[in-house]
């Protein structure tokens, strides 16, 4: 696998991939990487050749009280898993390289941005589609692949890429779990002890309303409050928020009727989680993806 830190030559090797017909797939993430990530890359290689994967701390994602000096960077054990699962590249720029002196341009989703993540983590959507607008505008992939772990984000690429015309398809992979339901992610490294333990809160406030939508609830008030009572009887959680909403426009609903997610951010001791559900109508009946 190749190693790639400038812009000029993340942009040179993709091109010629372009030029000779290849189709191009990209994976972007931000490093400390497991099976979540893992997963995303899997999908692109059977999809696509080349394949980049980028490893970025982005700090503009991150607020001035939030974890960026303290998030896990473990690049060596990263590139390994990189090498064994195929990828052709990794491009793996430093902050200035992507920020260089002077930077002032930012894309900006509105609306979208402004709820649920957006509300609790001012100024993290503003960072996330700079950053995503940038990576796709150097790699120009035929697909970008990105986890339905943050459905909020993807919702929101998905926006940027359709109001910009830009030439990339988004594909939107599954949430993979730990054994006992905690959705991967690389702020679990900060669960220790009985935390660990009480993270699983989250996918349990999931499956609770899994089950209350199975036995004909729709109502989302009352599926809110089966969430919001499961993620009580956890001394360690503390709700941020627990909602039922739209699955384009993040509103609220006040059925579940159409196609919609079930969000949730819960802080764990002092690490903040996120996880989500997928609710599909299918012919008169509803499925359910957590
Ligand atoms: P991150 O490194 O946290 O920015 O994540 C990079 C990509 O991996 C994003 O598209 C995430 O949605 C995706 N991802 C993170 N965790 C998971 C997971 N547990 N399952 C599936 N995708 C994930």
């Amino acid at each position: 696998m190749e190693t790639i830190r400038t812009v000029a030559w993340m942009k040179e090797r993709a091109r010629a991939a372009r030029r000779e017909q290849r189709i191009v797939g990209l994976v972007p993430t931000m490093g400390a990487l497991h099976a979540g990530h893992l997963a995303l890359v899997e999908r692109a290689r059977r999809e696509c050749s080349p394949v980049y994967a980028s490893i970025f701390l982005n700090p503009k994602q991150f607020a001035a009280n939030e974890d960026l000096s303290r998030y896990p960077r473990p690049l060596e054990a990263d590139v390994e898993k990189l090498t064994a699962a195929r990828v052709d590249g990794l491009f793996l720029p430093d902050a200035t390289e992507i920020y260089p002196a002077g930077f002032c341009t930012y894309v900006q989703v509105e609306g979208l941005s402004e709820r649920l993540e957006g509300r609790s983590r001012a100024g993290h959507f503003r960072g996330v589609s700079t950053v995503v607008m940038k990576l796709l505008e150097i790699v120009q992939p035929h697909f970008a692949y990105f986890g339905r772990k943050d459905a909020q984000q993807v919702r929101i690429v998905q926006q940027m890429v359709r109001d910009l015309n830009l030439d990339t398809e988004t594909v939107v992979c599954p949430i993979v779990r730990e054994a006992d339901g905690l959705a991967m992610s690389s702020r679990n490294a900060y669960l220790e002890g009985e935390d660990r333990k009480a993270a699983t809160v989250l996918y349990r406030a999931l499956r609770a309303v899994e089950s209350e939508i199975a036995a004909g609830m729709r109502d989302s008030l009352e599926l809110q409050r089966a969430m919001h009572k499961m993620l009580a009887s956890e001394p360690r959680a503390r709700v941020d928020y627990a909602e039922i909403v739209d699955a384009e426009t993040f509103e609220p609903v006040v059925r579940v009727e159409r196609r919609c997610y079930g969000v949730l951010a819960a802080y764990v001791g002092k690490t903040r989680l996120i996880d989500n559900m997928l609710v599909e109508p299918t012919g008169d009946d509803l499925r359910v993806e957590v």
